[in-house]
């Protein structure tokens, strides 16, 4: 399947976006080599979709299972969309570029398909992924957010990046771009949590009417890695009622969240190292939920969010305010979720 027939959506830049994308996202405990295995056999049960970033330290494994899949003839380059992003301590303007070579080297590609602004959170630059001071508290830095996005502009313009995007923004950070006197491009997509719990359907609203995509992450319930999300947090594919929606359907929860998903116009990443799993999220595009389905699922929002930041609102050496929204103002190194 090449990537004009995968289910894909058209990109305000023009290029196309396969609308269920393969998660490669694993906690530090999970040997890297299950994720060279894992994509390898996401390849090869149909996703084209391949999400991942520089911060996820694994773009060496995932970058051999694309180049396996092309030399056994799988694939070809252009059938796949590979994203990556510019992590937190690369986001001052004269680091962006180091960050994506970075990745291709790693990857042993010329170019990705899209290239994300990880979070609007700049860190201080350096090899560390997570910088800490002697108390062991995250060293923020301060990074004008439009400098940032310039510098990707000019990845575009390089053709080492064929999209540019970013990934945990809120309606005013995405202005801040927008607005941009002199913008060259518009983010194509905003990545966030999205999941019924958490469905972001105001967030969607906004996007829709910029032309911008927005891809869902977390969207089975997440990792539920303990460094970012606490283990008193509900289980989604527990909930009773996708349960029940899953039954009628004859179809397991974790598709009925992934294809929720897909009849609202969010593109949806499902992240599994597991190959029955694998195969199970790819088997979406042959059934429907109904009006009424997506209208209870609609009604299990309550604003829940996994990937916590209250971790980090509690560990930055800055002095915040919890409860404030700081850095609505240019030069942002920092976001409160609200
Ligand atoms: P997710 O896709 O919500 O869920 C993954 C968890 O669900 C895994 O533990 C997986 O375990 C399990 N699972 C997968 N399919 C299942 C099924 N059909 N039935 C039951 N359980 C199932 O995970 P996520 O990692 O939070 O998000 C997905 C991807 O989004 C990540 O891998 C990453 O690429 C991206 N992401 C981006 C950001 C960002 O800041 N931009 C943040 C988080 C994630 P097994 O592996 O054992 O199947």
């Amino acid at each position: 399947m090449d990537r004009k027939h995968s289910r894909s959506v058209n990109l305000n830049d023009g290029n196309l976006m396969p609308v269920l994308g393969f998660g490669t996202f694993a906690p530090d405990e999970i040997p890297k080599s299950k994720a060279n295995e894992a994509t390898k056999i996401a390849i090869d049960v149909g996703f084209r979709h391949i999400d991942a970033a520089y911060f996820y330290q694994n773009e060496e494994e995932v970058g051999q299972a694309l180049r396996d899949k092309m030399a056994d003839g799988t694939v070809k380059r252009e059938d796949l969309f590979y994203t990556t992003k510019i992590w937190s301590t690369f986001l001052r303007p004269e680091l962006v570029r180091q960050c994506l070579e970075r990745s291709l080297k790693k990857l042993g590609l010329d170019y990705v398909d899209l290239c994300l602004i990880h979070e609007p959170i700049a860190m201080k630059p350096g090899e560390e992924l997570v910088p800490k001071d002697a108390s062991g508290k995250i060293i923020l830095d301060v990074v004008d957010i439009c400098d940032t996005w310039e510098a990707l502009e000019k990845c575009k313009d390089l053709g080492l990046t064929k999209s540019i995007g970013v990934s945990n923004f809120n309606h005013k950070q995405l202005e801040l771009i927008l607005n941009k006197p002199g913008l060259k491009y518009k983010p194509v997509c905003n990545q966030v949590e999205c999941h019924p719990y958490l469905n972001q359907s105001k967030l969607l609203e906004f996007c829709k009417s910029k032309d911008i995509v927005l891809v869902a992450y977390s969207a089975l319930g997440s990792h539920r890695d303990p460094n970012w999300v606490s283990s008193d947090s509900p289980y989604l594919l527990e909930e009773p009622i996708l349960k029940t929606i899953a039954k009628k359907h004859n179809r397991s929860p974790g598709q009925v969240a992934l294809r929720y998903q897909l009849q609202r116009g969010v593109v949806v990443l499902a992240k599994s190292f597991n190959e029955k799993r694998i195969k199970e999220n790819f088997e979406v595009f042959d059934f429907e939920l109904t009006p009424e389905d997506m209208k209870v699922i609609d009604g299990l929002n309550r604003n829940f969010r996994y990937d916590s930041m209250s971790f980090f609102l509690l560990s930055v050496s800055i002095d915040i305010c919890p409860g404030t929204v700081l850095f609505q103002v240019r030069r942002i190194t920092l976001i409160i979720h609200f």
